[in-house]
């Protein structure tokens, strides 16, 4: 490669920026974007505009002094393959996460080949680069929800603490936003598809237990030939199976989405925003208005929560009392980002959610001309 087309990488590099979320200058960055794009699509791609703008097919030509036909010919891989937007006539860049990374892997009309290479470097990229810029933003765009039974089984209230909403808001339940939809559709999960196919598999769930989607973003995705149709019985199936499992359930930090639904289940071993939270003890995602309490008069010291855990936030202390009677569980509530999964799955429910604090997730989030639910569809 000359430098000339070194040259063209380096500057489509630059445009791959949105709100906070840029593309660093780093080995593993190109490499990638070598895969991604072709010597012949990433010149095309030089004459694009930032990613939070689109670039239409006519002024694309004037820029590149190409015939728009054979444009078209060349960015149709890209646009295949989901490494570059269109829309209608108009086309666009994207961060390489969130944006690229998500669409490749929930699209995957590449060659297999290509997508084995790029699980192994996005996973260093990921691991090595992307949690640091997470930890270094301090910007946190996803938060918990609670699991599906969550509201019967799990709430207990702090009388001490002043709740100026509501105790518990839909929103902050799995449960009201499965059922305020009615078409539902699950992606496998993309962030453990790249440990798959680099050979380092999540131990907590395979991909399958993939992301759920419904309402406008599960049509969006059906449409296009993507992802399992699943009636609503199907989708609470799922949640619950991803509880049972030991995945958190997360989605975007607002609560914009009325006519969507959109919950990843995550583990913190391949997770983009859990993964960092857990290595750093740095909460690069917003903790959900509740904490985990243990009754120890109901703890049998089974330890299921503490395997269960994400993010290693449950000990076990062994006694020094001769009767045992000063051994014990406990949660080391700054690590706690407030996910019910230990609740969930103590067999004793000896684990209540208590909620502690009153953020109002209720501001749309936008970046550039996108509003961040956009950014993974
Ligand atoms: S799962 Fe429940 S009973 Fe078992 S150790 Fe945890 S809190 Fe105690
Ligand atoms: S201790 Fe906190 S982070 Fe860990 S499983 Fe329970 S609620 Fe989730």
């Amino acid at each position: 490669m000359n430098n000339r087309q070194l040259e063209y990488y380096e500057k489509v590099r630059r445009k791959l920026k949105l709100g906070p979320f840029f593309t660093p200058k780093h080995k593993l960055v190109f490499e990638i974007m070598k895969i991604l794009w072709n010597e012949e699509e990433i010149k095309i791609l030089s004459y694009f505009e930032n990613a939070d703008k689109l670039i239409s097919l006519q002024k694309l030509a004037e820029k590149s002094d190409t015939p728009k036909n054979e444009i078209k010919k060349i960015l149709a891989r890209s646009v295949r393959i989901g490494t570059v937007s269109k829309i209608g006539n108009k086309y666009g860049l994207e961060p390489l996460t969130p944006g690229v990374f998500e669409k490749y892997y929930i699209i995957r009309k590449d060659s297999k080949k290509n997508q084995i290479k790029l699980a192994r470097l996005f996973r260093e990229y990921i691991n090595e680069v992307v949690s640091l810029q997470m930890v270094e933003s301090n910007f946190k765009i996803f938060r918990p929800v609670l699991p599906y039974e969550a509201k019967e089984k799990l709430i207990n209230i702090n009388k001490s603490i002043v709740i100026s909403e509501s105790q518990v808001l839909p929103y902050e339940l799995v449960e009201f936003l499965i059922n305020k939809n009615d078409i539902f559709a699950t992606i496998p999960c993309y962030c453990r598809t790249i440990g798959e196919y680099s050979r380092d598999p999540c131990k907590v769930a395979s991909h399958e237990i993939g992301c759920l989607y419904g309402g406008d973003a599960a049509k969006y995705f059906l449409n296009m030939g993507v992802g399992r149709k699943m009636t609503k019985k199907e989708a609470i199936e799922h949640i619950k199976k991803a509880e049972k499992a030991g995945l958190v359930h997360t989605t975007v930090a607002d609560h914009s989405l009325t006519s969507t639904l959109f919950i990843c289940n995550c583990c913190s071993c391949h997770c983009v925003l859990l993964h960092p939270t857990k290595k750093y003890r740095l909460k690069t995602v917003n903790p959900s208005n509740f904490v985990a309490k243990i009754d120890k008069d109901l703890c049998i010291l089974c330890e299921a929560c503490l395997k269960k855990c994400q993010m290693d936030a449950i000990f076990h202390q062994w006694a020094n009392e001769p009767d045992l009677s000063d051994e014990h569980i406990f949660i080391r509530e700054e690590f706690c980002i407030g996910c019910g999964v230990c609740a969930l799955n103590c067999p004793n429910n000896a684990i209540k959610m208590e909620k502690v604090r009153d953020n109002d997730f209720s501001k749309i989030v936008k970046f550039g001309n996108k509003p961040l639910f956009e950014l993974f569809i």
